[in-house]
């Protein structure tokens, strides 16, 4: 069951926050306790940083057969997206033909619905992506 994460989620999804390691400098997203790369010596040496929203799109494919939460929209553009901070993420390219996404394109973060869970009508809202002007 996704929720129990989801919800540990949320201050970073909807803020964009990441870490910022205090020995190497590496930023992550979602935020790191212990950085990947040192380890044990990073252990308190970690910031929280708020990440630009900007980045270029690196890789794409266009999802055809999606899940059934996402069948209201599919097809769909799924990117890996490199920000500014060099962070890469993986999420949805929205507000564009899907012939005009292109390696290298600028983008920016947009908040947008992204799931209804049930009957219960829980909405799910994150981090998409659109192109940037
Ligand atoms: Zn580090």
């Amino acid at each position: 069951m996704a929720i129990p994460r989801f919800w540990r989620e949320i201050p970073s999804r909807y803020n964009l926050v990441g870490s910022r390691c205090g020995n190497c400098g590496a930023v992550d997203f979602p935020p790191r306790v212990v950085c990947p790369r040192c380890g044990r010596t990073s252990v308190g040496r970690m910031e929280r940083m708020k990440l630009t929203g900007r980045g270029k799109v690196v890789s794409f494919t266009i999802v055809h057969d999606a899940p059934k939460d996402f069948e209201m929209m599919k097809p769909y553009v799924l990117a890996i997206v490199e920000m500014e901070e060099g962070v890469r993420l993986t999420s949805q390219v929205i507000d564009v033909e899907r012939a005009d996404v292109k390696i290298g394109m600028p983008v920016e973060t947009a908040f947008r619905k992204l799931g209804q869970e049930g009957e219960a009508g829980v909405i799910h809202y994150g981090y998409k992506f659109r192109p940037a002007l």
